[in-house]
């Protein structure tokens, strides 16, 4: 469990913990032992610490992905979001570069559970 309180290194400048500042954020999360993946790519309205804390907060009974986060959780890895894409001024772009993220993590090696391609 991450304490929705420590600061976030290289995350949105503008939030206010617990208060977004109304942007969409692309973050990484690093995946420890016991899974084949590597990182989770993921974007939120919310700040990065609450939308991770929710993990274990309210997500509790969602499969996939929250639990995937919960299990192997080793860490945010805010530096590997290009600062263009820490603050997107909607949705749709969030997820745009969302997945461009995460395609190009994929295309370095890395097993990376989050947005695919034409699916
Ligand atoms: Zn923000």
């Amino acid at each position: 469990m991450i304490d929705s309180s420590n600061s976030i290194e290289g995350g949105c400048t503008d939030c206010n913990d617990p208060h977004s500042c109304g942007s969409y954020h692309v973050y990484v999360i690093s995946l420890g032992d016991g899974t084949s993946y590597d990182f989770y790519v993921g974007q939120t309205g919310k700040t990065v610490s609450e939308r991770l804390a929710d993990n274990w907060a309210k997500y509790n009974s969602r499969g996939g992905g929250p639990r995937l986060i919960r299990n192997h959780f080793s860490g945010l890895r805010m530096d590997l979001v290009p600062v263009d894409s820490v603050a997107c001024s909607s949705r749709s772009e969030a997820e745009r570069k969302e997945l461009a993220l995460a395609e190009g993590l994929r295309r370095q090696g890395y097993k990376v559970r989050g947005p695919r391609g034409g699916s």
